[in-house]
């Protein structure tokens, strides 16, 4: 039986030129790619300055370490997201932790943001930064969570794995009006695809210097930055602790190719989220929830199952669909109930509504090339086991 994913990237022939052109070049890596598709996506999301990396979860350590995060320091973001979210703050030495999500757009609860950070004030352990993930593509409150940012003197990097292509209010995903930096990833699942590859972006030209060093092992060509006088032309000098976090010319050009069909990328996906919505109104599902300020990137479309209403279990349901040939997935397993969390002290019920999420939500085939026919194949077959 064919297998439907969960998600798959549209490579077409214009994709695969413009990378066998960048393989007869003389350059595979560090070229003019790319700048060039820097450029593009700053442009596209409407920020200053972009910076491409080798992936999202490397774009969000060198957003922590550009943000000067370090031990002694706090991270939080939400608990239903990839581990990568709450990982970079690990990465620096800093303490992470997290913030319950909201019932509704799964997205973390800026109410709780509100409460927590205000506590946190009185015990002097605010954190420095604060990582709102915009789940499955529809983004979080941002103007709210600036004017908390503003109060309490934390950075913003906003987690827009799932989000190119979405917007907020009048404004594009990645435009940084409301954070300091934004985090794209273009891993095959995602709306854009580089293979493996990621984006940080910002209009602070302090952080995009910072980012570009710690991208490349802390090293500078720049006299201006060096602590003595150039030794010749071959000299460099290295000024901080930084990464080989480089991407190559190959995936740039991948990734600006795929840049110019994003529109038919995100339509379609809206298609196939309406089509879905319609398709699954009498069933005994709750249908994503669209908050008014935003227009999502429908990276995912995530349903939960009213298992009250129904015979069978949560797992069962999933089971059946996966047998069915219907690639089904689960976003996300509270990132506080990995083991690799507990070992540091998070436990079940720390965090009910990301919890309660996880017992109910399946994560449905959403992709670009997905048909119809195969649409309603999948309705049908979740029609057939909540039936
Ligand atoms: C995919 C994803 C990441 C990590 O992206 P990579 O490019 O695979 O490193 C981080 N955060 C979220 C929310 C993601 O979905």
């Amino acid at each position: 039986m064919k297998q439907i994913p969960y998600g798959r990237q549209n490579i077409n022939k214009e994709d695969i030129d413009s990378v066998v052109k960048i393989l007869k070049s003389d350059w595979l890596t560090q070229g003019p790619m790319i700048e060039r598709f820097e450029k593009a996506v700053a442009e596209y999301a409407g920020a200053k300055y972009a910076v491409a990396v080798n992936s999202a979860t490397a774009a969000l350590h060198l957003a922590c370490l550009a943000a000067g995060l370090e031990p002694q320091d706090r991270l939080w973001t939400s608990p239903n997201s990839f581990v990568a979210s709450a990982n970079c703050g690990l990465y620096c030495g800093a303490e992470v932790d997290f913030v319950d999500i909201d019932a509704r757009t799964y997205n973390m609860s800026v109410e709780m943001l509100s409460r927590k950070l205000e506590s946190a004030a009185k015990t002097h352990t605010l954190p420095k930064v604060v990582v709102p993930v915009h789940f499955s593509g529809q983004s979080c409150d941002m103007a709210a969570i600036a004017n908390l940012a503003k109060k309490y003197q934390f950075t913003i990097v906003e987690d827009a794995s799932h989000a190119i292509g979405g917007s907020y209010l009048d404004s594009k995903i990645g435009c940084c009006q409301y954070s300091d930096m934004t985090v794209f990833s273009f891993h095959p699942v995602k709306i854009v695809t580089t293979g493996e590859g990621g984006m940080v972006l910002t209009n602070n030209k302090d952080l995009y210097d910072k980012l570009v060093l710690l991208r490349s092992h802390g090293i500078t060509r720049n006299t201006e930055l060096m602590t003595e006088k150039s030794h010749g032309l071959w000299y460099y000098q290295q000024i901080e602790l930084g990464y080989n976090y480089r991407i190559t010319d190959i995936q740039a050009a991948l990734g600006h190719s795929q840049l110019s069909r994003i529109d038919s990328f995100i339509a379609r996906r809206r298609e196939i989220a309406d089509r879905y919505n319609a398709l699954l109104k009498d069933l005994p599902v709750i249908t994503p929830w669209q908050d008014g300020y935003a227009d999502s990137a429908w990276h995912l479309y995530v349903i939960r199952i009213k298992l009250d209403e129904i015979s069978a279990s949560h797992s069962r349901v999933f089971e059946f669909l996966r047998e069915a040939g219907i690639g089904v997935n689960l976003h996300y397993i509270p990132i506080h109930m990995q083991p690799y969390y507990s070992k540091l002290g998070f436990k079940k019920g720390m965090f009910t509504e990301a919890e309660k999420y996880y017992q109910e939500a399946i994560s449905l085939p959403i992709y670009f090339d997905l048909q119809d026919e195969e649409q309603d194949y999948i309705v049908a077959k979740i029609r057939e086991v909540l039936g």
